[in-house]
């Protein structure tokens, strides 16, 4: 553009400047203008050269899934659909490191541009933190690692944060720690002391090379070969470092090859002078639906699972039956004629994805099916190409909320639900235990409170017979919780684990 202040042209006129003035009179106060004038040069030239290097970057990460998915159609337009699942994938996985690298790019440049705005909200800290963990658990259980949460004694009840970014700043380096661990552990221990909040997450994993440690928070920069075989597009650490940054923290690690890593995050989380208002409550249990009565087959040889599942639909208003082997869930459907079957994938001597496609041949597409599978994601992948199409998959054990949100889809249900009051819990009934047991029977209601969010039935009767076996004087309260759980009132039985850990607290 002709007239442009190109750096060449700052560089004669600042070389004539200078020439200029030093012929008239040596120093001159001019000079520091001219001295400023060449330093913010030469930071906007560096911050442009490191723009231009992060976009050559961009490019380079955006081309290799783009040339994959490239080439995979054209493989897949080509050929009469031989290796077209490998394709799929292929495709799906590039997609997905695509949409990844997207929602990072969005991530910096909000940061960067200084248009992330933090909220500021008062946040149950510990709960918080478990719940996070909780989150993280399978991905752990799927490496064979042990995810561990360690609190100081200190810590408050409430603190001020923004929960989306100090969350994602956790998992960001929860994840590369079980990433980059093979075996042994990943802990995440929290302090808190003069309103500084320390979050340590330490692993046993590869670590990290001493002249490695400070690339790594700098964008795309993936460290060591182990890298190059995990997945990831190499942001989550710059993200992670400009997020506490805004948040007015630091971030700094410490490695040892082959041992493991330690990152530790310091933030200022003050503490709220009075407990937040709660929020509003969540909306009402489900009660019912709006329509006819739907009639549900259940196919499950894991009895109590049947009895569970029962358990749950029958107050909401279903017709259910149930079967623990595919010939009897034949026989059903072809007298019931239900609208939802519930299959397991594992059924005693036979396949659950087999039972499904018959069912499915012989019933049409108005009968909807739901996969149900206790192992691990990896086997259900595997299975999943051969099922039956237009099925919905869950894991067991599930969140019921989950099991009836893929109901009211699958069937086009409407659901009638209380006014939104929470049912009020249950006083405790037993006597207070003496101390040593007080705390025995708070440590296996911590486990049921966990398991109460994800259902899982069966390990809270384990829980509950572990109380029992304490001592003798446990008995009542095991025989409460139970006649709670034989209910089915999941948010009582919560309640009354919170209160026995309150009771030993
Ligand atoms: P990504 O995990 O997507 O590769 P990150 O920015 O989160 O990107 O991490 C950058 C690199 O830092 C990783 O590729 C890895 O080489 C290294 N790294 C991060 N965390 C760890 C860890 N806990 N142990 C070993 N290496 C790590």
């Amino acid at each position: 553009m002709a007239g442009a202040l190109t750096s060449h042209r700052v560089d004669l006129m600042a070389g004539r400047l200078t020439d200029w003035l030093k012929g008239e009179s040596g120093a001159h106060p001019a000079a520091d203008a001219l001295a400023e004038l060449r330093a913010a040069k030469e930071a906007a030239e560096a911050a442009n050269e490191a723009k231009t290097r992060f976009l050559a970057s961009v490019s380079h990460e955006i081309r290799a899934p783009l040339n994959a998915i490239y080439g995979y159609a054209q493989l897949l337009e080509r050929n009469d659909g031989k290796d077209a699942l490998n394709a799929a994938r292929v495709i799906r996985r590039s997609a997905e490191h695509l949409s990844h690298l997207v929602e990072g790019l969005l991530d910096i440049s909000q940061v960067e541009g200084g248009a992330l705005r933090l909220t500021r909200e008062a946040i149950r800290f510990p709960e918080f933190l478990t719940q996070l963990i909780d989150m993280l658990q399978l991905q752990a259980q799927v490496k064979g690692i042990a995810l561990v949460l360690s609190l100081s004694p200190g810590l408050p009840e409430f603190v001020h944060a923004d929960p989306k970014r100090l969350r994602q700043v956790l998992i960001n380096l929860l994840t590369n720690a079980i990433k980059f661990t093979d075996r042994g552990s990943v802990k995440l221990k929290v302090d808190y002391r003069n309103q500084l909040a320390t979050f340590t997450v330490i692993d046993t994993g590869i670590g990290i090379a001493a002249e490695d440690t400070q690339r790594i928070f700098t964008p795309f920069e993936r460290v060591g070969g182990a890298a190059a075989k995990q997945p990831g597009v190499g942001l989550g650490l710059a993200i992670t470092q400009a997020l506490v940054h805004i948040m007015g923290g630091d971030i700094r690690v410490e490695s040892t090859p082959g041992a493991g890593s330690r990152f530790t995050v310091r933030l200022m989380l003050s503490q709220p002078l009075s407990p937040p208002i709660e929020p509003a409550p969540e909306p009402g249990a489900v009660t019912g639906y709006v329509g006819r009565e739907r009639w549900v087959l259940l196919i499950d040889d894991d009895s109590a699972h049947l009895a569970m599942v029962r358990r749950l639909l029958e107050p909401l208003g279903f017709q259910v039956r149930t079967a623990s082997d595919g010939e009897t869930g034949h026989a059903l459907a072809a007298q019931v004629q239900p609208d939802l079957v519930l299959c397991d994938v594992a059924l005693a001597g036979e396949s659950g994805w087999d039972v499904a496609a018959q069912l499915r041949r012989r019933h049409g597409a108005a009968m909807r099916i739901v996969m149900l599978s206790g192992e691990g994601p990896q086997s259900a992948t595997i299975a999943d190409p051969d099922g039956p199409a237009n099925d919905t998959f869950l894991m067991k054990p599930f969140d019921f909320t989950a099991l009836l949100d893929v109901i009211a889809a699958q069937l086009g249900l409407e659901w009638l639900r209380t006014a939104g009051t929470p049912s009020l819990a249950p006083a405790l009934v037993s006597a207070p235990l003496p101390a040593i047991f007080a705390s025995r029977a708070a440590a296996h209601c911590a486990e049921i409170e966990r398991l109460v969010r994800i259902g899982h039935v069966r390990a809270i009767e384990a829980e509950i017979d572990g109380i029992a076996a304490l001592t003798p004087e446990a008995a009542p309260l095991a025989e409460q919780m139970r006649a709670v759980l034989d209910s089915f009132d999941l948010k009582a039985l919560e309640a009354l684990a919170r209160a026995v850990q309150a009771d030993a607290a």
